[in-house]
């Protein structure tokens, strides 16, 4: 069986367990994931949906919030991971989206990588989740199940992951990747402990098959 083959059967697995795939950050609009993607940086969706819930309220739009003081900010974002860093950036990033883009999130990867706090994985969870843009955003639970699985290697970069993963992704499967493998990473595939024993894949893993 080939890489591509392997790929394909545990997507289709993947697909019956779950054909919808989505991110499991809060959001109502492209502000509202921008905000919620930079903070989920070092840090669990579910933390950064307890922060979004008040900061939402506070801040409506990248207006209100280009508006606000960093102390401001950093005030209802302090319970999540590198807040002092992620003040500057949504409060630089909205100043930058409200006077060069007129308020609306750049919807392309050269320009949302110049924002500050954006960078490729930020980028492409923008794009796939906003535009079901068919790129593979790897984050560590995306890099260890595909490893694991034995699709590339503890060595390879977040980049490498991503273009030997796009190699043998079929289209239709390309935009929901992503959100299947960090799922499958975060309850069952989990870094220390991963639940094999449930798992519906096992037979196609690698890390399974010769432990
Ligand atoms: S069999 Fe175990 S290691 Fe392999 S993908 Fe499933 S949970 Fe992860």
């Amino acid at each position: 069986m080939t890489k591509k083959e392997k790929l394909i059967e545990i997507l289709k697995i993947l697909e019956t367990q779950n054909p919808s795939p989505t991110t499991e950050l809060k959001y109502d609009n492209e502000y509202q994931l921008t905000v919620a993607v930079v903070l989920s940086a070092q840090c669990t969706d579910k933390r950064v949906n307890l922060i979004t819930k008040n900061f939402f309220k506070k801040f409506k739009d990248f207006k209100s919030l280009s508006l606000a003081s960093i102390d401001e900010i950093y005030d209802l974002i302090k319970s999540c991971s590198y807040p002092n860093n992620k003040a500057k950036y949504l409060k630089l990033l909205s100043e930058i989206v409200v006077s060069k883009y007129n308020g609306k999130l750049p919807d392309n990867y050269n320009e949302l990588i110049t924002l500050p706090g954006v960078g490729p994985k930020t980028a492409n969870v923008l794009l796939n989740v906003l535009y079901n843009a068919p790129v593979i955003p790897v984050d560590t639970h995306v890099k260890r199940v595909t490893t694991r699985l034995g699709l590339a290697n503890n060595k390879d970069s977040p980049l490498k992951v991503e273009k030997k993963l796009k190699a043998i992704t079929p289209d239709e499967y390309l935009n929901k990747l992503h959100h299947w493998f960090i799922l499958h990473g975060r309850y069952i595939c989990t870094a220390k402990a991963p639940k094999c024993e449930i798992c519906e894949i096992a037979m196609f893993c690698d890390f399974f098959l010769t432990k």
